[in-house]
């Protein structure tokens, strides 16, 4: 469970960003954050993985406060993250299996990764998890073989190899064609029922978050709008 409470981001001395933010994400469940460019939907996300330093307020994860931990503390909490990105993030020139492994190990550099001998048990553990998301079948291919929807599936593997406690998509599927964006976006409802993991998305094309998503949440200018389901959202917010 995910639970912000008066979170408030400005940089520098500007207007906050987050103006008093407050949003609870269960396990087992996703919520798509809608809302225009500039809302403050990735500063929201990056608050949550400490990428920027929040104001004020606090944000949980499984009842541990985040916002105070101190910068060694710091890696071991990103390690409950699990990032997904727009544009992949993936290594190029690493096989599949090598950029996976990679989740685990926390983003070592490309090259210790390709030389590093992996243990049985994480190889076994990134095939099933590669079987569940249909990429096994590409462990050896080099990441820049594959197309935009197997890339994105390497990426969520590789948050998966984490053992994450909860799932933050930014854009996930911003860079994927409408046929790769639908499997993306059932795949991660279908992980947050069977891993019982929250996840939150940053989407902006709505009518994505209205097909795939039993919950909403709109933001505008640092506030949250609407909290609700696809079907209570008007259809020119
Ligand atoms: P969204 O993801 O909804 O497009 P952002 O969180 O990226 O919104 O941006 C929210 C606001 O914060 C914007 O006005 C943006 O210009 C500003 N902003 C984002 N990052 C920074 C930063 N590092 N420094 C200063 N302003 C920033
Ligand atoms: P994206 O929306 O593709 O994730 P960014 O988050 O980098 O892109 O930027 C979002 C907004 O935040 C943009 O309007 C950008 O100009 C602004 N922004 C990002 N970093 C800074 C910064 N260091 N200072 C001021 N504005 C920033």
């Amino acid at each position: 469970m995910l639970r912000i409470t008066h979170l408030i981001k400005r940089y520098g001395n500007g207007e906050p960003v987050l103006k008093d933010l407050n949003l609870e994400v269960p396990d087992e469940s996703l919520v798509s954050i809608i809302g225009a460019s500039g809302a403050g939907k990735s500063t929201l996300l990056r608050c949550i993985n400490r990428l920027v330093e929040p104001t004020s307020g606090s944000i949980e994860l499984n009842g541990q406060e985040l916002t105070t931990l101190k910068r060694d503390e710091l890696r071991k909490s990103r390690r409950r993250i699990g990032m997904i990105f727009q544009g992949f993030n993936l290594v190029d020139r690493l096989t599949v299996m090598e950029n996976v492994q990679c989740g685990r190990l926390g983003y070592i550099p490309y090259w210790r990764a390709a030389l590093r001998r992996y243990p049985a048990e994480d190889i076994e553990r990134a095939f099933h998890l590669m079987e569940r998301v249909g990429i096994a079948k590409y462990a050896n291919k080099r990441a820049d073989e594959l197309s935009g929807g197997e890339r994105q599936r390497v990426g969520v593997v590789r948050a998966l190899m984490q053992n994450p406690e909860i799932l933050l998509a930014d854009e996930p599927t911003a860079s994927l064609d409408p046929v790769s964006s639908r499997q993306i976006m059932e795949l991660l409802q279908n992980l947050a029922d069977e891993l019982k993991l929250p996840v939150l998305i940053n989407i902006h094309n709505v009518a994505e978050a209205k097909e795939f998503t039993r919950r909403i949440v709109g933001m505008r200018f640092g506030r949250l709008i609407f909290d609700g389901k696809p079907s209570d959202l008007d259809d020119d917010a």
